[in-house]
């Protein structure tokens, strides 16, 4: 049985070693992420590189996500690079005029000059993700006074979160922006935006991809509290091809107790709204370290599987681990066995919906067909994804194939839950007429269907033509005429 879960990568120096990317790849990993906080431009095609060639000699599709590092606020440096101790109740002060290496016991600059106008006394500030605690007792004009109230080290360039949000710094910056230049040269699947607030930062990001030639899909990182409005949620998933769950930031922002129940709501709404859901941040935490995770750890992949997420996300665990294999293998191990519990495999969705697309209706009762028939797997012919992405969204244990010759799609379907990219010969996809026996002959090929299953396939009038499915038909392998 396939895992249906999707597992995305980090890559970084733990990777480039010898044989380390090809074993983690090996060992399930569906998409990869190249982070933009670290590393050249150089090294980020690199790497890219290296991926699709390892693809292409393994005859598969791994998908490529870029990660743009947005307006991470931070502090600036400290002189001579040291690391200072605060101790609850020390007066600590962030200062837009100091200069960027002279911070001291006593205060610190900040690269992102209008904080001491965006904040006031009460605000709490969280820094390096929440291992120090600055509460504000005044502003006088660019510094910003505070009382430690969770003391504990503090180095050069640490990140700034304001408890609760409500910062003004743009999602994309001008290093973003640049870097969206390279995802459109690797020909990137997908993007990831962080920090957006509102559905205009993906707009934004969408005509800056366009522009630069790229035919990436936005995933939009759910980091800041404001993106948690109901409006404002619904606005970023609309404009999204997808969004990411990203706890890091946003359990600094909203406070880690509220995260679980966040994680459940982001994880429905994107599925409700047909988009992607990836859940991220220290899901094997203690891997970067140990070779077997925490039982706790085991529990949060396998409550992300059980929520619905389409895939799990592995940060330092790949890219600076000391197990990044073990650590792949763990995650497609609970992910397989959790998504045996009834849970994951049977649906409501939209059970008393009305459809909206012909397109929609023939993904949804080919599910409901699939499901309840028995059939061993459903062929979805498709363009864009978007039948396969319908289908997705039902829980099932029935293995949905999409099958193109645009390779953009079926490296874009890497990420959807449940769904398996598989070529097809793009002579034999011309000949429509043809296409049944093609379909069959290539999943019986590939030792996905054997002579007497059942497979529900879907397609179109007129191949090319996106949301033009508008047939479904249920096949006998081995039939004489399809
Ligand atoms: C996060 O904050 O959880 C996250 C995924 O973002 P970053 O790129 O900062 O790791």
């Amino acid at each position: 049985m396939a895992r249906r879960t999707k597992i995305l990568a980090t890559l970084g120096p733990a990777t480039d070693k010898e044989g380390v990317l090809e074993s983690i790849l090996a060992a399930g990993v569906n998409v990869v992420r190249i982070n933009f906080s670290h590393g050249s431009e150089e090294e980020h095609l690199g790497r890219v590189k290296a991926v699709r060639e390892w693809a292409q000699a393994n005859n598969t599709y791994v998908g490529v996500l870029m990660d743009l590092q947005g307006p991470k606020i931070r502090t600036a440096c400290f002189k001579d690079g040291i690391k200072i101790q605060l101790n609850n109740g020390d007066s600590f002060a962030l200062d837009a005029d100091m200069d960027e290496l002279s911070g001291t016991q006593e205060s610190v600059g900040i690269a992102y000059k209008t904080l001491p106008q965006e904040v006031k006394s009460g605000n709490v500030l969280l820094l390096d993700d929440g291992k120090v605690v600055l509460e504000v007792t005044g502003v006088e004009g660019n510094k910003i006074n505070t009382v430690v109230t969770q003391g504990g080290p503090l180095s050069d360039k640490k990140g700034i979160n304001l408890r609760g949000g409500g910062l003004s710094a743009n999602a994309l910056t001008e290093k973003d922006k640049k870097d969206i230049f390279t995802a459109a040269k690797a020909k990137a699947d997908y993007v990831a935006l962080s920090f957006p607030v509102s559905g205009d930062d993906v707009r934004e990001t969408k005509k800056l991809l366009a522009e630069a030639g790229a035919h990436a899909g936005v995933i939009s990182k759910i980091e800041r509290a404001e993106s948690l409005v109901e409006e404002t949620i619904l606005d970023i998933i609309e404009e999204s091809a997808g969004i990411m769950v990203a706890r890091g930031d946003l359990g600094v922002e909203i406070g880690d107790a509220q995260l679980p129940a966040q994680q459940k709501r982001l994880i429905k709404l994107a599925r409700s709204n047909d988009r992607i859901v990836i859940t991220a941040t220290q899901m094997l935490e203690s891997m970067i370290e140990n070779p077997i995770p925490t039982r706790a750890e085991v529990f949060d992949v396998a409550n992300a599987v059980l929520d619905g997420t389409d895939a799990v996300m592995l940060s330092a665990e790949t890219a600076a681990g000391a197990y990044p294999q073990n650590a792949v293998k763990t995650m497609h191990d609970v992910c397989l066995e959790s998504e045996k519990n009834p849970i994951a495999k049977t649906s409501h969705h939209r059970l008393h919906e009305h459809f909206r697309e012909i397109d929609e209706t023939i993904a949804m009762s080919t599910m409901y067909a699939a499901n309840h028939l028995g059939v061993k797997v459903v062929a979805a012919l498709t363009e864009t994804g978007k039948t396969a992405m319908w289908m997705s969204r039902m829980s099932s244990n029935i293995s949905i194939f999409a099958m193109s010759d645009n390779v953009q799609t079926l490296r874009k379907v890497t990420l959807y839950r449940g769904v398996y990219p598989c070529g097809i010969e793009k002579s034999s996809a011309d000949d429509w007429s043809q296409v049944n026996e093609t379909v069959i002959e290539t999943l019986t090929k590939n030792e996905v269907v054997k002579d007497g299953d059942l497979v529900v396939l879907t397609k179109g009038m007129y191949k090319d033509k996106s949301g033009g499915t508008n047939v479904m038909k249920i096949l006998h392998v081995g039939d004489v005429n399809y």
